[in-house]
């Protein structure tokens, strides 16, 4: 893909494009491997999809970004991706994902693309997430991992963390948020109808949320060190 030279205000070395597309990359690679345990997950306390559901949209979203079809701007891509979760993915998870990148898109914009601005735009996609589940922390549904995780992130941001020790603290945030599904009695989605019974079962969507934070981790930890004009490094 062209490097977009001339046609983005963005300074290239704190330009979340590179990240973005390695994150969405491996959010694909880790979902389409772990189908058959999301899926299983699902059966316990669901209707068994899950894993399904979410394979056909990141193999949609994995072919399109190995063929370099998607846009190099990192709200461009996020929103490619977010449209082709809701095109492709059935069930509840589809336009929920769909809604977390089309909001995390705006908020990426808003922050003027930079790799900064990952913690405000995942917090945007998260709320959006809330909004349009009319759900919230502590219903046993993805929001369990999200919430913590996108709170973490904004906070070690904001404290000035690199975004690989950013990320990592968020994905630590995620994974206990994710655990603490295992004892909810769930209050939205199918699980809702089985009561009492969904307790001692990690919650599907929580767990594939906390993937796509450990994909988000991972792309942190490989991008190269770059440096400002200044010298600073990023
Ligand atoms: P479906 O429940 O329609 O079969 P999936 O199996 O693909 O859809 O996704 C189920 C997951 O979606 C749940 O594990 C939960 O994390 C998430 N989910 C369902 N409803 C909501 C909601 N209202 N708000 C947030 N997350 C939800
Ligand atoms: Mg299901």
């Amino acid at each position: 893909m062209t490097t977009g030279a001339g046609r983005s205000e963005i300074p290239t070395e704190r330009g979340a494009g590179p990240l973005v597309r390695a994150w969405m990359l491996g959010a694909a690679t880790r979902m389409i491997d772990a189908a058959d345990e999301l899926t299983e997950l699902d059966a316990r306390i669901g209707d068994g999809d899950h894993g399904i559901n979410l394979a056909r949209g990141m193999a949609a979203i994995r072919e399109a970004l190995l063929q370099d079809a998607e846009p190099d701007e990192p709200a461009d891509l996020l929103r490619a991706c977010g449209r082709r979760l809701i095109s492709t993915v059935g069930g509840a998870s589809g336009p929920l994902y769909g809604t977390l990148l089309l909001e995390a898109a705006d908020g990426i914009e808003a922050g003027g693309g930079s790799v900064d601005a990952l913690g405000a735009a995942l917090a945007r996609g998260v709320a959006g997430v809330a909004r349009r589940g009319r759900s919230s922390v502590g219903q046993k549904t993805m929001l369990d991992t999200l919430v913590p995780a996108a709170e973490a992130l904004r906070e070690a941001l904001g404290e000035g963390c690199e975004p690989e020790e950013a990320t990592q603290r968020a994905a630590a945030a995620g994974a206990a948020g994710c655990e603490s599904t295992r004892e909810m009695v769930a209050q939205r989605g199918r699980a809702s109808y089985l009561g009492e019974r969904a307790v001692g079962h990690l919650d599907p969507g929580a767990v594939s949320s906390l993937l796509l934070v450990d994909a988000l981790a991972a792309a942190a930890a490989d991008q190269p060190p770059t440096s400002t004009p200044g010298g600073l490094s990023r």
